[in-house]
């Protein structure tokens, strides 16, 4: 049960042959102390002598003290203590003079916290149990102590018994005392440890922290908003610590980094918390390869031993070869089924939509093959993924069958032999494959086939196709993203496409002055199998470049961040950064459903702690230092905004 606690531990306690050398008198070496593994020592400054897991037969006859819970117990002669390294086979002693002993350990309930002493003495022949790490061995008890006793559970400790994940935030506490949660939050302690010793140790960053009470910054996400005792006057917590480590980079602390927690009020999404942590980091006199090598680096250190290690360098791609092989900006690369652009083959067509499409000036024809789509696929699958064409894009999908070089679909007639070989040749299409074309605009074609590729993955997978190892970890940088956006509500007008410090691109500035729109940027993103879990840019040192993407393409009050513009005029060095999405990337490295997973308490779907029922109200009277009132919203308004949030963890 808790052999990977082991494995976790043996990953953290190899030795190595560094030793710690400190000059003296040489104050920034001083700092840079290297790191020194060393067996963690689990049982110091505590009342046990060891933990429950680690017992073996080298133990035997010590005498030891351990603390633990109730597990199990059987027929009042044995009882399984555990703590969270393990499980360990405790006799419950049967002579009179320990009746006290016996009685303590027969009459606790379940999932009691007792303390007991004893000796390790080994299992009968033949009742060694080889599941159990420490099954060679049992404890012969001369002393118990019940620490604390507890009521009857919510629901069992037991990683298989299906609760619901409101019950398991209510009682959060308890569903920690799990495995699968014990694993989750100990490997992202060990990796975010392995992240400081790679930054600090090694590569001489400074792990500086940055306030959370701040002030609101345009553009960008929703920011929450803390209440001040000045009338009308409101702290905003960041979404980053972007503004100050920028500063930092002015101050002359030129390698930063920062475990820092984020905040953003976007509502609820699945992946997605509203106060979340980032590895956030920033170095000046960086360009883009120099961020990159070094998250690669960062990786690969402090990685899982018992995964496997991760490859260097990522690949790269940029946003547009993103866009129009897998029509998003975060390609899961683990598996083929690319967006061909089949337009060229069909410049003749006979086909009177496709016709259409081709005669306007963005109208193109793409399509994915499905590989044995035919034979996973079935009729209502192809039915279900047209109508998702239509319902969200407007779009036609047109499934080809590909049956011994026969093509059958509603166009098949139409398919002229040349195109049909083209088309065999272009999407290396087998016998089996089933071809999904469609035609419309380049983006609007590209997304849409780029969720049903995700779409067509998983049904494929659903029916046994192995497309996607589960243990490959995928990493891919993509770069060169538009620097703007058009705004969706006014496509006229641009909006940022990541923040609004980012560099434009040295070979698109130009453009800025006179089509900003096809400027593109400095910025890149880290991807992990189709996830986006990091990312970062150049940015922009010049006060007086960032006063113009601010002010006049931007439209934003420059007012705002007049401290950063007056900063970036005294001396700014140039400089860079990214920040990498803990909980998203542990979610990945631990295979967890849910982000939630990965962190001790999170924030149910609607953003509430189910605990202690946060956020919570507060009296009129504690309100009145702030100047604020609440208006309350009338029905409708809240039967509104209980329909936004239809599913979510406390239904
Ligand atoms: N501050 C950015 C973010 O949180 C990351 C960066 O540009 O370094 O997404």
């Amino acid at each position: 049960m808790f052999c990977w606690l082991s494995r976790l531990y043996r990953g953290l306690s190899r030795p190595t042959r560094r030793t710690t050398q400190l000059i003296w008198g040489s104050f920034s070496r001083s700092l840079v102390l290297s790191s020194q593994r060393r067996i963690p020592e689990l049982s110091s400054f505590v009342a046990r002598t060891n933990t429950c897991g680690e017992l073996r037969p080298s133990h035997l006859g010590q005498e030891v003290t351990l603390c633990g819970w109730i597990q199990y117990r059987r027929q009042n002669i044995f009882l399984v203590l555990r703590d969270f390294h393990g499980l360990v086979q405790v006799i419950i002693p049967q002579d009179e003079s320990a009746a006290s002993v016996k009685k303590i350990l027969c009459e606790a309930p379940m999932e009691s916290v007792v303390q007991v002493s004893g000796t390790v003495i080994s299992r009968p022949p033949g009742q060694e149990n080889p599941k159990m790490p420490t099954g060679e061995i049992e404890i012969k008890v001369k002393t118990a102590k019940l620490l604390n006793s507890c009521k009857k559970l919510p629901f069992e400790i037991k990683d298989f018994v299906k609760k619901t994940e409101a019950l398991r935030l209510r009682y959060r506490y308890l569903d920690l005392r799990g495995v699968q949660m014990q694993y989750n939050l100990r490997l992202r302690s060990q990796m975010v440890m392995k992240m400081r010793e790679y930054l600090c140790n090694l590569h001489g960053f400074v792990d500086i922290e940055t306030p959370t009470l701040f002030k609101r910054t345009p553009g960008g996400a929703k920011e929450f908003v803390v209440p001040s005792r000045e009338p009308g006057k409101f702290y905003s917590l960041p979404q980053s610590p972007q503004q100050f480590k920028q500063l930092l980079m002015i101050g002359g602390l030129d390698r930063y980094f920062q475990v820092a927690r984020c905040y953003r009020d976007e509502g609820s999404r699945p992946d997605r918390q509203p106060e979340f942590t980032q590895i956030d980091i920033e170095m000046s006199f960086v360009e883009q390869t120099g961020i990159q090598s070094l998250i690669e680096g960062l990786l690969q250190y402090s990685w899982p031993s018992d995964k496997d290690p991760v490859v260097v360098p990522f690949p790269s791609v940029t946003f547009a070869e993103a866009l129009a092989s897998y029509g998003t900006d975060k390609p899961d690369i683990r598996f083929g089924m690319k967006i061909v652009d089949i337009s060229d083959m069909f410049r003749n067509t006979e086909v009177g939509f496709l016709q259409d499409v081709l005669s306007k000036p963005q109208g193109t024809i793409k399509a994915i093959c499905i590989p044995e789509g035919e034979k996973y696929l079935k009729r209502k699958d192809i039915e279900s993924i047209r109508k998702f064409a239509a319902d969200h894009f407007n779009q036609e999908v047109l499934p080809i069958f590909l049956k011994t070089n026969n093509w059958n679909s509603p166009v098949a007639k139409f398919i002229m032999e040349e195109q049909g070989l083209g088309l065999i040749r272009l999407l290396e299409t087998q016998e089996e494959d089933v071809v999904l074309l469609t035609a419309g605009e380049h983006k609007k074609a590209c997304s849409l086939l780029g969720k049903l590729r995700l779409e067509c993955a998983d049904l494929l997978e659903a029916r046994g196709v192995v497309l996607r190892d589960p243990a490959l970890f995928s990493f891919l940088w993509v770069v060169d993203f538009p620097l703007f956006f058009p705004k969706e509500e006014n496509p006229k007008e641009l909006e940022t496409a990541h923040h609004p410090f980012t560099a434009p691109h040295p070979s698109d500035i130009h453009l800025l002055y006179t089509e900003p729109q096809k400027v593109r940027s400095q910025h890149y993103d880290l991807v992990l199998n189709g996830s986006e879990i990091g990312g970062g840019s150049i940015r922009i040192h010049d006060a007086e470049l960032q006063h113009y993407i601010l002010a006049t393409v931007l439209k934003e009050d420059v007012k705002l961040l007049s401290h950063l513009l007056q900063a970036l005029d005294y001396g700014a060095p140039p400089h860079g950064g990214i920040a990498i999405g803990l909980d998203r990337l542990m979610c990945l490295v631990t295979g967890a459903p849910s982000i939630r997973d990965v962190i001790a308490f999170p924030k149910s779907f609607q953003g509430h702690d189910l605990m202690s029922n946060a956020p919570d109200s507060i009296p009129p009277e504690e309100l009145k230092p702030y100047h604020i009132q609440v208006s309350w919203p009338t029905d409708s308004e809240t039967e509104k905004s209980s329909l936004n949030h239809p599913c979510h963890p406390e239904s």
